[in-house]
Order: C-alpha cells, then structure tokens, then sequence
C-alpha cells in the first residue's frame, strides 16, 4: 500500500505549485478543465479513505472548487488543506501563506 504520508507531502506540493501556476484570470475552458481534473483527481486520489472524505468535502455546499482566478483558486486550495489539517488535529494555516508556498516552496 502506498505511504500516506509520503503520498500527502508530495500531492499538497504538486496541488499547491498547480494552484499558483493557474492563470489570474481563467477563461471558461480554464475553469472547466480544472473542475473536470479535481473531480477526477478526488476520485482516483490512491488513498481511499482520504479520497472519500474529500469528496465529500468537496461537494459540500460552500466547499466547491472555486477556480475564477489564480487568487480565488489559491485560497480554496489552502482551505482543503487545512480542512484535512483539521480533521487529523493539525495546524491550520492562512490563506495568504498557502498562496505564498505555492510561489516560493516551502521551507519546513
Ligand atoms: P502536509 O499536510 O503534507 O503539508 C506539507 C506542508 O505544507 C506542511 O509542513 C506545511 O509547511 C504546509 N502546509 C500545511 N497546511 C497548509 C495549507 N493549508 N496551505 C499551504 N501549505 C500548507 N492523511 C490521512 O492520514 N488521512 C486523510 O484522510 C488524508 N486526506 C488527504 C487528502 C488529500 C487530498 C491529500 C492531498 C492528503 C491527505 N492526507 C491524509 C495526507 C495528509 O494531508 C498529509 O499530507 C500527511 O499526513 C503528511 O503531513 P505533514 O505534516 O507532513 O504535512
């Protein structure tokens, strides 16, 4: 079975860098093929149980994936990480940090 952790470390980088990646302003094609990729992306994710919840997660009203812009899209990416930091009682982070690790890395 694959190493949870390991697993998470390497996809929130690869989440993180995508969202800071996405253009400012996303055009509809932009935002279409990024739905279609979460979508998929939550549910092949090779940890079932993570996969589940973020499902869910993800279809909770207000927890959509909001990908009008770069700045939108970061954010809601630090909120799904730090609805999985909450659930396993970690630290939650701000958004602001979230887009700026996504720029820059980050150093732990
Ligand atoms: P990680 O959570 O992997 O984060 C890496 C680094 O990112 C942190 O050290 C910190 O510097 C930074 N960071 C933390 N929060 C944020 C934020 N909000 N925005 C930007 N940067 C941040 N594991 C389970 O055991 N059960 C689960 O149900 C589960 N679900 C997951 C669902 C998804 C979609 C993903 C991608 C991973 C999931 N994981 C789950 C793995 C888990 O989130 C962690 O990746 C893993 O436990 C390793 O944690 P970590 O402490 O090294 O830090």
């Amino acid at each position: 079975p694959p190493d949870v952790e390991a697993l998470g470390r390497s996809t929130w980088t690869f989440l993180h860098t995508l969202s800071a990646s996405y253009p400012p302003q996303a055009s509809p094609t932009q935002q279409s093929e990024m739905r279609q990729f979460l979508g998929l992306f939550s549910r092949l994710y090779p940890c079932w149980t993570c996969a589940e919840d973020f499902q869910e997660w993800m279809r909770s009203p207000g927890n959509e994936p909001r990908v009008s812009s770069r700045g939108e899209f970061g954010r809601w990416m630090c909120e799904a990480h730090n609805e999985v930091n909450r659930k396993m009682g970690k630290e939650v982070f701000e958004g602001s940090r979230g887009e700026e690790r996504g720029r820059t890395g980050w150093k732990d």
